[in-house]
This record gives C-alpha cells, sequence and structure tokens, in this order.
C-alpha cells in the first residue's frame, strides 16, 4: 500500500529537476498524476518515465503564469479523475543575478508572475476543486529563499517568502473545511535552476557542487529525490495534523 494509494495529484512545473521527481514519487507511491509544465517536450519525458515504472499519469501543457491555462489544466484534471486530493505548485524561475538597484524591472515581473502570481492562481482554482470534494491537501514551492535573504536574488527572495504567505493564509483559511496547504524550502538542489544560479555567480569558473556543496551543513547540495519525498508525505493522509508550515528541507542550510 502507498502513501497516496488512489489519490489524483497536479504537480506544475513537472518537467525536470524537483517537479519531475515529485511526479515519479506520487505515483511510486500510488497516485495517478497530472504532470503539468509550460515544456511539453519535458513534461512527456515525465510521463513516459512513470508509465515505463508501471505508474498511471497524464501531460496537460499549461503557463502558470496565465489564468486561462490554470483555468484549463484543473478543469482536465476534474473531468478526467474526478476530483483533485492533492496539489504541488512547483513552476519556478530563478531570473537574473544583480544588485538590488540594478534588478531590472522585468526581471522582477517575470518572477513575481511565474513564482508569486502563479501558485496564488493555481492555489485559487484548487482550492475551488477542493472544496467541491470536501477535503485536499496543497504544498507549494518556496525556498530557503523564503526564510532569509539572499544577496543578488531579491526579485525571487520576495517571490519565495510571498509564497510562504499565500501557504499560510490558506492554512488559516480552509483548515476548518480539511484543506491542508503547506510550503517547503529547499536549500541548494541538484537541478538546471541551481547550475544557473552557480554560472551567473561564479561566471562559470566552479562547477555547481563545488559551490554551493560546502554552504551546506551537511557538506552537499541535495537531490531532488530529497525535496519530492517530503512533498508526498505532506499531502499524505499521514500528515494529517500538518497544515500552515513551511518547512525547509535544506542540510541545515537555515541552521546556520
Ligand atoms: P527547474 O528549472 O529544474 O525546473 C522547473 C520546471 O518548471 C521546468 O520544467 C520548467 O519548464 C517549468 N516552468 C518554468 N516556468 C513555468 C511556467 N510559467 N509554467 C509552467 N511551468 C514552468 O527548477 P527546479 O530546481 O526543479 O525548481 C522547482 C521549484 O523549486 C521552483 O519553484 C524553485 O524556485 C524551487 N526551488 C529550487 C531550488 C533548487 O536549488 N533547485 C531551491 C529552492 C527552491
Amino acid at each position: 500500500m502507498g502513501l497516496v494509494d488512489g489519490l489524483t495529484v497536479v504537480v506544475t512545473g513537472a518537467g525536470a529537476g524537483i517537479g519531475r521527481a515529485t511526479a515519479l514519487c506520487f505515483a511510486a507511491e500510488g497516485a495517478q498524476v497530472v504532470v503539468s509544465d509550460i515544456n511539453s517536450k519535458g513534461g512527456a519525458e515525465t510521463v513516459a518515465l512513470i508509465e515505463k515504472a508501471g505508474g498511471a499519469a497524464m501531460l496537460v501543457v499549461a503557463d502558470v503564469s496565465k489564468h486561462d491555462d490554470v483555468a484549463a489544466l484543473i478543469d482536465q484534471t476534474v473531468a478526467t479523475y474526478g476530483k483533485i486530493d492533492c496539489a504541488v505548485n512547483n513552476a519556478g524561475i530563478e531570473g537574473k543575478i544583480a544588485p538590488f538597484a540594478d534588478q531590472p524591472n522585468e526581471n522582477f515581473d517575470d518572477i513575481i508572475s511565474i513564482n508569486l502570481k502563479g501558485t496564488f492562481m493555481c492555489m485559487k482554482a484548487e482550492i475551488a476543486a477542493m472544496l467541491k470534494s470536501g477535503s485536499g491537501s496543497i504544498v507549494n514551492l518556496s525556498s530557503v529563499a523564503g526564510l532569509i535573504g539572499f544577496p543578488g536574488l531579491s526579485p525571487y527572495v520576495a517571490s519565495k517568502h510571498g509564497v510562504a504567505g499565500l501557504t499560510k493564509n490558506a492554512a488559516l483559511e480552509y483548515g476548518k473545511v480539511g484543506i491542508r496547504v503547506n510550503a517547503v524550502c529547499p536549500g541548494g538542489i541538484d537541478t538546471r535552476m541551481l547550475d544557473s544560479l552557480a554560472e551567473q555567480a561564479t561566471g562559470g569558473t566552479q562547477t555547481t557542487t563545488q559551490m554551493m556543496g560546502p554552504l551546506h551543513p551537511v557538506g552537499r547540495i541535495g537531490t531532488p529525490q530529497e525535496v519530492a519525498e517530503l512533498i508526498v508525505w505532506l499531502s499524505s493522509p499521514r500528515a494529517s495534523f500538518v497544515t500552515g508550515a513551511v518547512i525547509p528541507v535544506d542540510g541545515g542550510f537555515v541552521a546556520q
């Protein structure tokens, strides 16, 4: 018996990185997975990986910063599976590293519209569907950058602090009707996004592992699977008393 046997989950940004690992982990624990991404190729690869492992999945291509795409994603999920039990709002971008006063306004707009407004719009649609079925669990991807600042990353830091705020507020508003809402805050995780940040920070003179590993008390960066494990547990009935929590999964990073 899997942790999330028979449940339906929507995972945004599931075409790569943490989202893909989360989709695979949900499927391995018995869920039917709606794999969503703006990148149809990455999304289709994730569906193929799930099916190869014997799981059930379908792809819905959607840009989380577009209201109509988000509405269609949730509508298609309900039309196919009848309800949404779990949702993971994972799609996000890192944007550009720059000192605060030099941050392009466009970089701020892009990051906020995907990471923060995208999460907000997905949560609204997911909660509306969960209210109809009477229960549900949402996990949002914040970051250690949702708990503390990082010089050069002000729009990203603002977006991830905002995601923590949306998480707490929705948890307060929907706790009594059986909808739990939590956020996870990964430290450095081995994905394209971390490679991009390391490249921008060092100009390619150090690998991601060389630059980021020693910054973590455990002496290394994390794997997407290590984040997925927490997300799937939080989504499962085992976490029935956990809501409004904003939880680091960071090799001790924010304990420093
Ligand atoms: P990634 O870049 O490897 O994957 C992100 C996925 O999101 C990609 O498949 C991409 O196509 C998709 N995506 C981007 N914009 C989208 C949009 N508008 N609509 C739909 N899909 C979109 O990144 P990752 O490292 O796997 O990050 C996943 C989440 O975890 C992000 O929210 C990120 O901020 C957060 N996070 C990552 C790290 C890390 O170290 N990697 C640390 C903390 C938090």
